[in-house]
């Protein structure tokens, strides 16, 4: 996922100084079209169907042409990559070709995978459609599970053929070039804010901050010492919510550095991200992580903290107050416990307070990880259990299908099981709501249909061969995950043996 490091030409990147970006042309490609369009993201642009079928549209979202009157470019920013201060990054691959006001909203619209542009150092700026179709899917995927992410508007083959491999008989091998228009209010990440504060550049720090305060907090009045803290402070909030809703859904990033970071607390950069499967703290999707396991579904919340630790030294010039930066950093440390807590309980239909809950939630994570159990479907089925049914030999069979071997529930894992089951039924009668109640405020958090990543695999191979069925149709599915849609049961169904890790790349 990341560039390998380049001593020989790690001189040689350009750097650019004094600017939050450059001016940078989209590269033209010999055979554009268009495979797939956002409608809804669309309307939401202002944009017509019709307009989605247009040529200028196909040229404009595949980097052919550029809209009269606009200046695309790539942005300057910097990043702290497995832990460590990287120096400057930028839009390697990612070109902004305008913003759009409609309906009172704006949006700034990029296309990722265009072309060169003084931040691609040794890559060549494109991207291929494996990692596209990934991007694409998944972005979109998010934003109907409501967790903020950036959005995605179109999915376009260039034409062209990328160089991403070369196998072990030497021979290079090349994939379909893609482009994806990506949409989002603003693209800003940490590693903006950290740039100037590594170069010492104070005056551009603080005309960066004013900006983004201007235009996306705009309720904060900006310019003084307090406004900074209270951005430092929303930004804090932000980034918590969203990884809080990361661990609900069981999405792993799979690169939390802090160029991936979005300054609004989106998700964004959808690289070698994965989705549980059997719920794993120690899951990560992200080969080149196998050994520290830095970006693990369990530590997704720490990272968060320690990225906003980055930001909060890059902001510091600007605010000058250790003390006051640490009692925001510990917020999030406080907020987290009751955040995560209640996001938990109500995974599992407890909406009443409990001393003993945590203690529950505890256990039942422990229990799960006792034998490979699918997170998606446990979560979904354990709505099904009445509060008073009797914990009797069946008590497992409504979530018996979340196991990936089943016949390894006996002997002690059983009666865990049945210990944690009995308690929870115990602890159900706290609740004064009716089961059918609980279900359907259960069926609301605990999506039904996620992109599994071996979905996500037979989309592309299909798409490969220029079948683009199974992309709209898991399009189609994912926009209503919470929804029984009964003619997909079998996507509500554990991953097939032959895709045990299988999981997708980003370059
Ligand atoms: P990522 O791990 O995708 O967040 O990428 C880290 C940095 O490498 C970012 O600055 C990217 O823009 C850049 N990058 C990744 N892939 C490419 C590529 N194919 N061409 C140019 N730059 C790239
Ligand atoms: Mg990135
Ligand atoms: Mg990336």
């Amino acid at each position: 996922t990341e560039l390998p490091a380049d001593p020989v030409h790690e001189n040689t990147r350009r750097q650019v100084m004094q600017a939050c970006f450059s001016f940078v042309a989209p590269k033209s490609t010999s055979k554009p079209s268009i495979i797939h369009t956002s409608n809804e993201l669309a309307k939401d642009l202002g944009l017509t169907e019709d307009d989605l079928k247009s040529e200028e549209f196909k040229n404009i979202f595949s980097g052919n042409s550029v809209l009269p009157g606009t200046n695309p470019y790539a942005m300057c920013y910097g990043g702290h990559q497995f832990g460590n201060w990287a120096g400057q990054l930028g839009d390697g691959r990612a070109i902004n070709l305008f913003e759009v006001t409609h309906n009172n909203k704006k949006w700034a619209l990029q296309l990722k995978g265009a072309g060169e542009t003084p931040y691609s150092r040794t890559a060549d700026g494109l991207a291929v459609l494996r990692s596209s179709i990934r991007e694409y899917l998944c972005s979109e995927a998010m934003y109907h599970l409501r967790v903020p992410t950036t959005r995605a508007l179109s999915l376009a083959l260039t034409g062209d053929q990328v160089l991403r491999d070369v196998l072990y008989n030497g021979n290079p091998e090349y994939e379909k070039g893609a482009v994806v228009c990506r949409v989002a209010p603003t693209f800003l990440r940490f590693g903006n804010f950290e740039i100037f504060s590594a170069r010492q550049d104070k005056k551009n720090l603080k005309t960066l901050s004013d900006y983004t305060i201007k235009h996306f907090f705009p309720h904060i009045k900006e310019g003084t010492k307090e406004a900074y803290l209270q951005f430092f402070r929303e930004v804090t909030n932000n980034t918590l919510d969203m990884i809080i809703h990361w661990q609900r859904v069981g999405f792993v990033h799979g690169v939390m550095n802090t160029d991936n970071m979005s300054i609004l607390g989106l998700t964004i950069d959808y690289g070698p991200y994965g989705w549980l499967e059997g719920y794993e703290e120690g899951w990560t999707p992200n080969t080149t992580d196998r050994q520290y396991k830095r970006y693990r579904y369990g530590n997704q919340i720490n990272i968060g903290l320690w990225n906003l630790y980055q930001l909060a030294n890059a902001l510091f010039p600007l605010i000058e107050d250790t003390k006051a930066l640490e009692d925001i950093l510990m917020e999030y440390r406080n907020n987290y416990s009751t955040k995560y807590l209640s996001m938990m309980k109500s995974k599992i239909g407890l909406f009443k307070s409990d001393e003993n809950d945590s203690e529950l939630l505890g256990r039942l994570e422990d229990n799960l990880q006792l034998t490979e159990t699918d997170m998606t479907i446990f979560f979904r089925n354990i709505s099904r259990i009445p509060k008073d049914s009797p914990t009797n030999e069946d008590f497992l069979d409504p979530v018996m299908d979340a196991f990936y071997a089943g016949e390894e529930v006996k002997g002690d894992i059983l009666e865990k099981w049945k210990l944690w089951f009995t308690d929870y039924k115990n602890r159900l009668q706290k609740e004064s709501i009716s089961d059918r109640q609980r279900a359907e405020k259960m069926n609301d958090v605990n999506p039904k249909y996620v992109l599994r990543n071996y979905m996500a695999q037979l989309a592309i191979d299909d798409a490969d061969k220029g079948g683009y069925s199974l992309l709209d149709e898991f399009f189609q599915l994912l926009k209503n995950p919470y929804q029984e849609q009964t003619q997909a049961e079998k996507w509500f169904a554990k991953r097939p043996e032959w895709a045990r890790h299988k999981v997708g790349c980003s370059m």
